[in-house]
């Protein structure tokens, strides 16, 4: 049994990357309460997988209360609604109202879609296991739909965005087609599109060009179009018309352009700037040194120049170092400012596909690719989780197959 927590009363409003990682490392010297709206936690860089039938859901999602199991850290499963700054207290949707001497907020990131008229209403967003599953039913629906005819109709799917998980999902499905599809049924699966709609000149912007230039190829020998230069003027329900006046038919758009710091940021009337939280170099929220932002919705300069790139590395250390933060001033002690470690970014394209960049080493192909596979089961939370994802893995590899083509969305 742990110990009763004594310190400072900490709130962490968001069970993400940064605010599961700040809670555990105050566990033991704070007593600390974790909020979050689901009750686990998302793995969201294996997320395109569960919308591509890679992956079952249930091995990107973590119990939270698993997670926090012997650290003494309370767990509510709730939205904050209002912060009251005279009486340092957080009031949930469900009413009930935490006192704290330290709120954390860790609330991530929701899609942006930059003012494009259609987006919201016809194309599908990618940031929870709803959404995942959502795109994985629609496009497995359409396929049935179109293994009913046999003329020349056919099933364009696109991907508006080239950054990483635009890239990682457009591969995917074209891997889902190729593979699983076909050997369902050659005559539909011959007859299913893939798009990549990037509005600049390359794919995956912030690595090396030569890398960007191997993923294009990659992606291209998997049968993907990669559409460059090409602006998104709106979405309709099966078309993508561009500013460039012409338009692209498209029966699933899967908006993967760009996120923004999650509204509630907004709804709890903390300062802003381009939708992220204001803090200081110290994490602290600006004019509110009793509050604290990290991961995605602070807006943290790395040389008080551009924002930090909102990825899990940034989450993950600011979670960390936001909890020796609050310890330091419990103890009286001065703040420190914030500096990023950058480990280097990747993405991976489909079997035996990937990309990696780390400082000057860039490396892509076989490499790459168990690079990337390592890494993600490592970081992904649970044993259990990490068996499932192994054996999923495993079994697609093997087979070339998908078991996790169903169509769960409705009764
Ligand atoms: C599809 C996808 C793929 C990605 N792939 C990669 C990758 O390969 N590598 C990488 O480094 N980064 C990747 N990222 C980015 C990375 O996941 C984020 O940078 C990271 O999750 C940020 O951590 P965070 O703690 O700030 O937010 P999150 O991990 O998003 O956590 C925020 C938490 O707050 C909760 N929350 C939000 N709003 C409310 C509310 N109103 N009430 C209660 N709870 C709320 C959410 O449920 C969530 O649990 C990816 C992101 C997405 C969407």
């Amino acid at each position: 049994m742990p110990k009763e927590p004594t310190g400072p009363r900490v709130v962490i409003l968001g069970a993400g990357f940064g605010g599961l990682t700040a809670a555990k490392a105050l566990a033991g010297s704070a007593r600390v309460t974790l909020v979050d709206r689901h009750n686990f936690q998302t793995f969201l860089p294996l997320l395109y997988q569960v919308s591509t039938a890679g992956l079952a859901a249930d091995h990107v999602a973590h119990p939270i209360r698993g997670a926090l199991r012997n650290t003494g850290v309370a767990f509510r499963m709730g939205s904050p609604i209002s912060i009251n700054h005279s009486n340092k207290t957080v009031e949930l949707d469900s009413k009930e109202i935490l006192e704290f001497d330290h709120l954390v907020v860790a609330l991530g990131s929701a899609t942006a879609d930059f003012g494009v008229p259609g987006v919201r209403e016809n194309s599908l967003g990618m940031k929870s296991v709803h959404e995942a599953i959502t795109i994985r039913a629609d496009v497995m629906r359409r396929f049935e739909d179109l293994c009913r005819i046999e003329d020349k109709t056919v099933l364009s799917i696109s991907v508006v965005g080239g950054g990483p998980t635009g890239v990682e999902m457009a591969g995917a499905f074209a891997e889902l087609v190729r593979g699983p599809l076909k050997n369902d049924e050659a005559q539909a699966a011959a007859r299913v599109i893939v798009n990549i709609i990037e509005a600049g000149p390359r794919l995956l912007p912030s690595f090396a060009e030569r890398l960007s230039e191997r993923t294009k190829r990659d992606l291209e020998k998997l049968g993907v179009t990669v559409k460059l230069n090409t602006s998104v003027a709106e979405v309709q329900a099966t078309l993508i018309k561009l500013k460039d006046g012409t338009s692209i038919p498209s029966d699933v758009t899967i908006w993967a352009a760009g996120v923004q710091g999650e509204p509630t940021a907004a709804r709890l009337n903390l300062p802003l700037t381009k939708s992220r939280i204001d803090v200081e170099p110290t994490l602290q929220v600006k004019s509110y040194p009793y509050i604290w932002a990290i991961g995605d919705i602070a807006g943290i300069g790395s040389h008080g120049e551009d924002f930090l790139p909102m990825v899990a590395p940034v989450a993950l250390q600011q979670g960390r170092f936001v909890a020796q933060q609050l310890l330091r001033m419990h103890q009286g002690l001065p703040l420190l400012p914030f500096k990023y470690r950058d480990k280097g970014s990747m993405a991976t394209i489909g079997r035996h596909k990937a990309v990696v960049e780390v400082k000057n080493l860039k490396f892509a192909g076989v490499p790459a690719w168990y690079a990337w596979l390592f890494l993600h089961l490592f970081y992904l939370l649970g044993g259990r989780n990490k068996i499932g994802t192994m054996a999923d893995w495993t079994w697609n590899y093997l087979t070339f197959d998908r078991g996790n083509r169903h169509i769960m969305d409705s009764v």
